[in-house]
């Protein structure tokens, strides 16, 4: 409630949901985090597609087949998970409560269906979306990355378009202007909770 009452919160596990269109940098700002602040710990996802250059297994995300992800699914391993652009991407759900449990801060970088179903099923998990300078800035990121097929590209940008328009489900919104000020904001969310935050 938003009393003027000035009381401490009491520091509760907090889980920051790191959501927004493809493209608009989210694994950026998770990368830089990772740099700047090896102490946060960030959850890694299974998914079905394939590593990109650089990307490793068990730091980036754990790359399994088909049939490895459909066993997570059938044994509730997974907190969420979604099809995007072709692929599953889910969150193991074991690393995660238990980094709770200890009280520890948990960050969780998924797309919208995952962050709707973390809304779901876990009420005190705060949703942060990550939007856009611009629009053409986003068509900009999307198209300039050069690892994707043309076809891929399309079918991002589609699914950009309508992830935008969620942006109002949200907890708070970050513009992603520059990393460095994201990751900051970001940090403070996932250490400071309290009722007096800024919301924009
Ligand atoms: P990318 O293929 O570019 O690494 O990720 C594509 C999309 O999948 C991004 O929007 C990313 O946030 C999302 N994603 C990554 N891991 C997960 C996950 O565990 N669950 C869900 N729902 N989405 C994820």
């Amino acid at each position: 409630s938003r009393g003027t009452t000035p009381a401490p919160p009491a520091r509760q596990p907090r889980l920051t949901v790191l959501s927004g269109p493809s493209g608009v940098g989210k694994s950026t700002v998770v990368a830089h985090m990772r740099k700047v602040h090896p102490e946060v710990w960030l959850s890694v996802s299974a998914t079905t597609r394939k590593p990109r250059p650089g990307e490793r297994h068990g730091i980036h995300y754990f790359f399994v087949e088909d049939e490895e992800f459909d066993k997570l699914v059938a044994n509730g391993e997974l907190l969420e998970w979604a099809e995007f652009a072709g692929n599953r991407y889910g969150t193991p759900r074991k690393a995660v409560l238990d980094r709770l449990a200890a009280g520890e801060p948990v960050l969780l970088e998924i797309d919208l269906q995952g962050a709707r179903q973390v809304r779901a099923s876990m009420a005190e998990a705060e949703l942060v979306f990550l939007a856009p300078p611009s629009w053409d800035e986003l068509v900009r990121r999307l198209t300039g990355r050069g690892t994707e097929a043309p076809e891929v590209i399309e079918r991002r940008l589609a699914a950009a378009r309508v992830e935008l328009a969620a942006e109002k489900e949200f907890d708070v919104t970050l513009v992603n202007t520059s990393v460095e000020d994201v990751s900051r904001e970001l940090l403070a969310l996932m250490l400071n909770r309290s009722g007096d935050r800024n919301t924009s």
